[in-house]
């Protein structure tokens, strides 16, 4: 795992040392003596993860990190704070700056290389998922986000694995309204109703009588539905060793006992921010996909998903020696359906028209709007007789049924012309069978309109 480390200190000999154990786990490493200087590499450069030095003359960290923050060109950069003292004052400042973790001075070398490498980890994911939602839709990914930013303020859903009853009856009132919480003794049924309900956070304690609690958190990570809940746990003093093994497997933050109530909920506020905003990366992300594929008028899939799909099942089918055929169809006098009714009118004929074309063809065909009047379905495993039939069906579903406009009970007859095309044996190409699909259509609208002509094979 390489990545780019800045270090932020106003004292040289800092840097060095940090630098240094940094590049013998082959970082690379930027770095910086000032806060300005720090957030303008962070706008320029690839930074992946910040360690930043709290107290600094002129700007202070926890300003630097504000800043960084608050800046959607940088806000995603994970920041460690670094502080002198072992203040809990300290921490929750700098989380309640944004930053995502701390480590206090002296740093232990074992939990410097953990938390940064966790951290690289968890950046490359927030940034596999900007560039994929920015890319296809080619806009900045700040835009996209700032158009529906998830809202901070809603109460997050969170689990609380922990037997011991005391500390559950702490940590509910510490909670109380900030958290939606739930709570089971029972680590088994702890880890079932995590993968159940769409939970914010789990918080999973360390003191079990006869379980070990890093194997619930590393059955949460190999779970697809709880990947990416954030898991803090809630440890003991001196159980340093179990903590690290934690961030190996993929814990994301820790809290010791006995727990602070502002630490708790700055750092809960902290995991809760950062899964909603890469759940609505991946949401955005899922959405531009299909949303790149998918007609907007009709719901079918568009012309550049047949474009990459059709040669797919072209060569699938030739492979299994299957039949394979295609239908082009074109509404019959679209123009005039428009003249006499308007656009929006042969918008609802397009949309009707999809309906019933769906309603007819099988879940594994391939039905798309080729475009304007024009639609294309593709049908595996199917050979030109039986395509031929299905056309007909479909003709006659669109022939014998007017289309209902407007809301007042006005009808109008549509008729559809459709040309039919099956692969070949022999040699043969996608190209062809489109070329045959069209030419049959051209067929049936010469010949009068509202009929089907099949290519035979
Ligand atoms: P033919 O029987 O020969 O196919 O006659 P036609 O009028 O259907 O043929 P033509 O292809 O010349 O006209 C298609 C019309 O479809 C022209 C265009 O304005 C209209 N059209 C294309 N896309 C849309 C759309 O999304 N909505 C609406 N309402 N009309 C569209
Ligand atoms: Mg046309
Ligand atoms: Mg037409």
């Amino acid at each position: 795992m390489t990545a780019r480390i800045l270090v932020v200190d106003d004292i040289p000999a800092n840097v060095r040392l940090l630098e240094v154990r940094l590049l013998a786990e082959y970082f690379e490493v930027l770095t910086a003596t000032n806060g300005l200087d720090a957030i303008e590499t962070c706008e320029n450069g690839k930074v992946d993860v910040v360690l930043l030095d709290v107290m600094m003359p002129d700007m202070d960290g926890f300003e630097v990190c504000r800043r960084l923050k608050s800046d959607p060109a940088t806000s995603h950069i994970p920041v460690v704070m670094i502080t002198a003292l072992d203040q809990v004052s300290d921490r929750v400042r700098g989380l309640e700056a944004g930053a995502d973790d701390f480590l206090t001075k002296p740093v232990n070398d074992l939990q410097l290389m953990t938390r940064v490498k966790s951290l690289v980890r968890l950046k490359s994911l927030t940034d596999e998922l900007r560039l994929r939602a920015s890319t296809t839709r080619n806009i900045g990914i700040e835009e996209l986000l700032s158009r529906n930013f998830a809202s901070e303020d809603t109460t997050p859903k969170v689990l609380l694995i922990d037997e011991r009853k005391s500390s559950v009856e702490r940590i509910e009132k510490m909670l109380r309204d900030r958290a939606d919480l739930d709570v089971t003794s029972d680590p088994h049924a702890g880890f079932f109703q995590a993968a159940e309900t769409p939970y914010e956070c789990v918080m999973i304690s360390t003191a079990f009588a006869d379980f070990d609690p890093l194997r619930l958190c590393s059955q949460l990570r190999s779970l697809d539905r709880t990947r990416f809940v954030p898991i803090i746990l809630l440890a003991e003093e001196g159980e340093e060793e179990r903590i690290i093994r934690g961030l190996e497997l993929g814990i994301n933050d820790y809290l010791m006992r006995p727990i602070d109530q502002q630490e708790l909920t700055a750092r809960l506020r902290t995991q809760v921010r950062r899964k909603r905003y890469n759940d609505q990366l991946r949401a955005s992300v899922t959405q531009t996909i299909e949303m790149a594929v998918t007609d907007g008028l009709t719901g079918l899939h568009n012309r550049r998903y047949l474009d990459s799909h059709l040669q797919t099942l072209f060569d699938r089918a030739v492979a299994r020696r299957r039949p394979l055929s295609v239908m082009i169809t074109d509404l019959d006098r679209f123009k005039s359906i428009n003249d006499a009714h308007g656009h929006d009118g042969g918008d609802e004929v397009l949309r009707e028209f999809a309906r019933r074309l769906r309603k007819n063809v099988r879940g594994i065909d391939l039905a798309c709007r080729f475009g304007g009047e024009e639609f294309v379905v593709v049908m595996p495993d199917t050979d030109g007789a039986v395509a031929e039939k299905v056309a007909e069906r479909i003709r006659a579903e669109i022939a014998q049924k007017p289309f209902a406009l407007g809301a007042d009970g006005k009808t109008i007859e549509v008729t559809v012309s459709v040309g039919v095309s099956s692969v070949l044996k022999g040699v043969d190409t996608v190209a062809a069978l489109m070329k045959r699909a069209d030419l049959a259509l051209y067929e049936a609208k010469s010949g009068g309109r509202n009929r089907v002509v099949a290519k035979a094979a």
